[in-house]
């Protein structure tokens, strides 16, 4: 057994070289941050989550011709991912209004927006990823205005589709966050959706009764964070697999 290389560790996950080149092996930690990781928990079971909600998406998102870097799942926290060059950008589509939108703009949380709306936000934590406007993205080169294009036209499918699986298991999809990456062939790049989709980087509201069902319950001390992971895989239908969650805890 050979000592993998670590590739890149963040917040929430880690990257090892893959088993083949243009391969990389993403490991979901258990770890749980906030405010740009001034507020930190170990929240036992969440990588165990994240990695199964987050790969039934991006094969589900595949089946509908949305190209993204999944590959396949290889344990309980590892997913087989394709390499790619991040695009540092953080791309938010929201539905409804809430967390920084409704303070920025003083909209009460949960009023719905007129059309969904796109945000890029800078990933740069000494920053604390400022909201940018495609003429700083053009300007400072993280991304052409043909991959600005790809962006929004896939986030806007990835929106598409993603309201209507939530919907059809009654979660309303508030907001969520996407990330891509450009993978080469020859002289030319193809963007792909890279990262996760998941609890952490989506708001899901019970539609009944607008009980969260995602990161905000961590960020806003709510409580019963591992329970509604659960309970929007066990919506999904993929908690057939899922190991048993006995408080709190994935086992
Ligand atoms: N989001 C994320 N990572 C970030 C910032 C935001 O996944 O670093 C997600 C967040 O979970 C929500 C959406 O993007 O689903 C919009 O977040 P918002 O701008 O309202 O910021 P927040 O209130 O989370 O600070």
């Amino acid at each position: 057994m050979t000592r993998r290389k670590k590739i890149y560790e963040g917040k929430a996950k880690i990257l090892y070289e893959g088993p083949e080149p243009g391969t990389l092996i993403q490991y979901f930690k258990d770890d749980a941050t906030a405010f740009n990781a001034q507020k930190k928990a170990v929240l036992e079971g969440k990588g165990v989550l994240n990695n199964r909600i987050s790969e039934y998406i991006m094969t589900r998102l595949n089946g509908i011709g949305v190209q993204n870097h999944f590959i396949k799942r290889l344990n309980l926290r590892e997913q087989l991912i394709k390499e790619v060059e991040i695009i540092p950008l953080e791309v938010v589509c929201r539905n409804i209004a809430a967390g920084s939108l409704s303070q920025r703009l003083g909209l009460p949380e949960g009023q719905q927006l007129p059309r969904s709306i796109i945000e890029f936000y800078y990933k740069n934590d000494a920053l604390n990823d400022p909201m940018v406007t495609e003429e700083h993205i053009t300007a400072f080169n993280w991304a052409s205005t043909q991959e600005i294009d790809d962006m929004l036209a896939m986030t806007l499918r990835v929106n598409d589709f993603l309201c209507g699986m939530f919907g059809a298991v009654g979660i309303t999809l508030v907001d969520f966050k996407c990330e891509y990456g450009r993978v080469w062939e020859g002289d030319f790049s193809r963007v792909l959706l890279a990262d996760e989709i998941s609890p952490d980087s989506c708001r899901l509201w019970d539609s009944a009764t607008n009980e969260k069902l995602d990161k905000d319950r961590f960020r806003r001390d709510l409580g019963n964070v591992i329970e509604s992971y659960t309970e929007v895989a066990r919506r999904l239908g993929i908690m057939k697999e899922m190991p048993t969650v006995i408080q709190g805890g994935v086992h």
